[in-house]
């Protein structure tokens, strides 16, 4: 009888006690609007902002109700117009050109190299006049941010990051998120923080700040916001920013608040995962790992490798004979979106692009998350599982 592995891939932690109990008071006194406050009360929320915003080092910090709403925010808010065309990760999810379709503007596609990074040549050669990019540090893989931040500085483009799966990572030391114009995070369930929905963006630009936290829905109550630039940048701001309420709500700030407190340590777990699984799988006749660069300080909470020049029944085999023994892996060259996973051709609200090298390495991409609910010993077995059937198929291939 072959192993097998019975843990759920969609389970995460449970919310720390402290969540739990500082949620119960606020629904005991049921001030859940963040802009609800006792005379002299710092809300949830701004404590929140202030927090996240020391955490990584920026100046100022907005929550929102979700990622896809910071993008959206952050892109208004930095000036996209609607037929602007907007650059981004040709890999990537689908809240990624959402956002930017959401402000009218056009997705342009860029290439992904088989460091499951962007491509900062292709990106060059797409960019044609665009004068933003909304770059997706995808499954927490970041290129080499100071020659994308000098090719884009040299091409004109604002760059606006997308960090839902780099919280808690750096480039060289420096933050993830803090290359960028503005920087937008997510705390959905799947995330590296958990509020069921829930998002972030930061920037140093007061201006931007200001406007971010008007679109947001505000009123004219943001100075009761936790970290925000002074009255003087609202000054024109609050007349000319449409309100467009997105703002996130003192429970879910609770159950954030010591989930950030203890973020740090959750990503050295997700690492330990991380090199466990890595160390199982490297080596295996047909597979590829994905080797990170020194300078990037990434949080695995999840995992890609490459069956590179695969044929798409030979992987799908895998796929079918890994989950028999329990292991869902996601791959992302199938032809039809399934699950929350989707590629370029099936957003067919933007332009379709010929992008040869994305749907090559896309062909051989498979994905796995790694919740943390998952021991060390899980991680050795599903290593091992992979092995073994990526193994098998690809002797079948090979025969
Ligand atoms: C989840 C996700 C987002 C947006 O997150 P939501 O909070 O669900 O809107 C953005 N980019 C990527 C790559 C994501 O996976």
């Amino acid at each position: 009888m072959s192993e097998r592995f019975t843990g759920s891939f969609t389970q995460q932690e449970p919310i720390p006690e402290a969540g739990i109990e500082a949620a119960t008071e606020m629904l005991r006194h049921g001030r859940l609007h963040r802009y609800n406050l006792t005379p002299g009360e710092v809300g949830a929320v701004a404590l929140l902002e202030q927090e996240f915003a020391d955490f990584v080092g920026a100046r100022f910090c907005l929550a929102v109700t979700s990622g896809g709403y910071a993008m959206a925010t952050a892109m208004r808010a930095a000036g996209v117009a609607p037929g602007d065309r907007v650059l981004t990760n040709a890999f990537t999810l689908a809240p990624v050109p959402g956002a930017i379709a959401g402000v009218g503007a056009v997705p342009v596609f860029v290439e992904v190299t088989d460091a499951l990074t962007i491509d900062t040549d292709d990106l060059a050669a797409r960019a044609g006049g665009a004068k933003w990019l909304l770059l997706s540090h995808m499954r927490g893989h970041i290129c080499d941010m100071d020659r994308l931040m000098r090719a884009c500085a040299d091409a004109g483009v604002t760059v606006i990051e997308d960090c839902a799966h780099t919280m808690g990572g750096a480039w060289a030391g420096v933050a993830s998120g803090r290359h960028g114009a503005a920087a937008c995070y997510s705390t959905q369930t799947y995330k590296h923080l958990n509020s069921g929905e829930g998002g972030f963006l930061v920037t140093d630009d007061a201006d931007l700040a200001a406007h971010a936290v008007m679109l947001s829905g505000s009123y004219m109550l943001y100075q009761r916001n936790g970290a925000v630039p002074g009255p003087e940048a609202f000054e024109k701001v609050r007349y000319e920013t449409p309100n467009m309420s997105g703002r996130m709500d003192a429970l879910r700030a609770a159950i954030l608040r010591p989930q950030l407190a203890g973020l740090t340590a959750q990503c050295e777990r997700w690492n330990q995962r991380y090199r466990v699984l890595e160390a199982g799988l490297r080596g295996t006749p047909g597979l590829q790992v994905i080797e990170r660069p020194g300078d990037e300080a990434f949080v695995g909470s999840s995992i890609q490798f490459l069956l590179p020049g695969w044929q798409g029944g030979a992987v799908e085999k895998v796929l079918a004979r890994c989950l028999a023994r329990g292991v869902e892996l996601k791959w992302f060259g199938a032809a039809e979106p399934a699950g929350f996973t989707s590629r370029h051709d099936s957003w067919r609200y933007a332009p379709a692009q010929h992008l040869p090298q994305t749907d090559m390495v896309l062909a051989g991409l498979l994905d796995m998350r790694i919740p943390l609910t998952f021991s060390l010993d899980d991680c050795v077995l599903i290593a091992r599982i992979i092995r073994a059937e990526v193994s098998a198929v690809w002797q079948g291939v090979a025969a």
